[in-house]
């Protein structure tokens, strides 16, 4: 079986999940106040979007994470990242562009944060604080 064909790089919300499980290891945690407690589920609303009851803001756990504003969705992410990151030599725009079926701008960018966190060691890397 594929390793590409895990459930999280199918469905936005399994990829959810499986960014909340690396993240929030202990429940979700809110990037305004660091809060973890009185934090629901904002039904029908965006994937994954969560209310955080002391500030009432609203936040998915790409806040604060290279995933953070962008229209592409978190499995289509998941994708890249493991394309990227199972590639000896490594890969182009390009190739994300052919594979993903995204336009080359959005590919470019979604190499360079990609890139950028890996860099870093961390899906964190941009220090950002602005709605989800
Ligand atoms: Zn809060």
């Amino acid at each position: 079986m594929s390793t590409l064909s895990a459930p999280y790089f199918h469905d936005e919300a399994l990829a959810h999940e499986e960014l909340e499980r690396r993240l929030w290891s202990t429940g979700p945690v809110c990037p305004k106040c660091g809060g973890r407690n009185r934090i629901t589920v904002s039904r029908g609303g965006r994937v994954g979007l969560y209310r955080c009851g002391p500030c009432k803001r609203q936040f998915t756990v790409k806040v604060g994470t290279v995933f953070e504003s962008s229209h592409v969705p978190l499995n289509v992410w998941l994708q890249a990242v493991h394309l990227m990151t199972s590639s000896k030599k490594g890969i182009s725009s390009h190739q994300i562009m052919r594979i993903l079926d995204v336009t080359y701008k959005t590919a470019w960018f979604m190499t360079h944060r990609i890139r950028e966190a890996m860099t870093e060691g961390d899906w964190r890397a941009i220090e950002q604080d602005h709605a989800v």
